[in-house]
């Protein structure tokens, strides 16, 4: 099977997500992906976040629709994923390890047959500092990564993301900066599969303003989730 995982924030998850999902499942024929809520994200450690409980819901419910998209508690807090933990982040929260992706990755590959192949799913924004993760360069050889483009991004951008001992010399990637960011990137050792611009422009963030202000949500997201941030009275 080819499986992706596609890690985040997802505070909320939005259309953006959900496309950026679809375009590897069909580029990549993957058979399923997991979309796996960070509990404490670790690069995202100083904003306030939604309880993990709500993320999840709310990844539920825009996943629904779909068969191969499975919402994932791979990153849950440690106590499991009870269901009766719904409020805000405790000091206790704030003291655990945050979510590294490799461990999640190592966790998920002891589920999987020998066969499996693992695919990483990944927006540009994020992918442009995949060299400062956590082991960024066991990430590479334990699975391929579906990068999303933006407009704007060559390849000479991604092969420079790259962490230092895989990226490739600057007499290589000269020709690259011509080149826009699609069709599939393969390194020694690294293996790229480049999403056109998916046209999304849905982001969290602006997501939260909008809730915080009282707009519409349907823009960025489906019925249930506007509703559920409407019912829990979420990013007030
Ligand atoms: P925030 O606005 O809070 O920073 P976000 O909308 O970027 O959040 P995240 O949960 O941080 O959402 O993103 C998870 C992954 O989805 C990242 O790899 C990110 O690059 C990607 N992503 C986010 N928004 C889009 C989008 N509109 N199109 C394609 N990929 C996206």
């Amino acid at each position: 099977m080819n499986i992706g995982l596609f890690g985040g924030t997802f505070d909320p998850v939005h259309r953006g997500h959900v496309a950026l999902a679809r375009a590897a499942l069909q580029q990549c024929k993957l058979h399923r992906v997991y979309f796996v809520p960070a509990n404490i994200p670790p690069h995202k450690q100083r904003q306030p976040l939604s309880p993990f409980v709500h993320r999840f819901a709310m990844l539920a419910l825009a996943t629904s629709e779909e068969k191969a998209f499975v919402p994932s508690l791979l990153e849950a807090p440690e106590e499991g994923a009870t269901p009766i933990r719904i409020n805000a982040r405790t000091e206790k929260d704030r003291q655990e390890k945050p979510n590294y992706t490799i461990d999640t990755v190592r966790r998920l590959k002891q589920s999987c047959k020998a066969s499996d192949k693992l695919f990483l799913l990944i927006g540009m924004d994020a992918f442009a500092d995949i060299a400062k993760w956590h082991q960024a360069e066991a990430l590479f050889r334990e699975c391929e990564f579906v990068v999303a483009s933006r407009p704007g991004y060559s390849l000479a951008d991604v092969a420079n993301a790259l962490p230092e001992s895989l990226r490739p010399r600057p007499e290589v990637t000269r020709p690259f900066h011509k080149q826009p960011a699609t069709g599939d990137l393969v390194l020694p050792g690294v293996t790229i599969h480049l999403l056109a611009d998916l046209h999304q422009p849905a982001s969290a963030t602006a997501i939260r303003q909008a809730a915080a202000a009282g707009k519409p949500l349907g823009r960025f997201v489906d019925a249930p989730v506007a509703e559920y941030i409407r019912k829990m009275g979420l990013y007030k």
